[in-house]
């Protein structure tokens, strides 16, 4: 009776103090799940930008080897620079127009970026 009673009063006291660590040994477990799949999260997403990344500069590549190409065509032709076939001044026109495009396009998004970090910046002052 008198060991019952104090592996009762150990128990007792215990018993909180065994939740407790439990608790936050259960956290601490938790917490790293959460870590470990945000590692994986982080690193799926890398690996996502990366491929977007190759696939990005294939494109610039084929691109830039298309231009190259269109160019060729231009100066490899009968005509010549001031008399244009109209061949030749289509082509020739379209390679403009892109690349003022592309210098708009790159121009734009900067100053979206440049926006976006305008309105953080005074979000974090006030
Ligand atoms: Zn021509």
């Amino acid at each position: 009776m008198k060991n019952f009673l104090k592996l009762i009063q150990q128990t007792e006291s215990n018993y909180p103090v065994i939740n407790q660590q439990e608790l936050s040994h259960r956290i601490r477990e938790n917490a790293v799940h959460d870590l470990d799949s945000l590692c994986a999260d982080f690193q799926h997403m890398q690996s996502v930008i990366k491929s977007i990344q190759r696939n990005y500069e294939a494109v610039l590549e084929e691109n830039k080897q298309l231009k190259l190409m269109l160019k060729n065509l231009v100066n490899n032709c009968y005509c010549w620079p001031g008399n244009r076939c109209d061949r030749c001044q289509q082509i020739l026109k379209s390679l403009l127009r892109e690349n003022t495009e592309e210098r708009s396009k790159a121009v734009s998004d900067h100053q979206e970026i440049v926006e976006q970090l305008r309105k953080r910046q005074s979000r974090v002052k006030a």
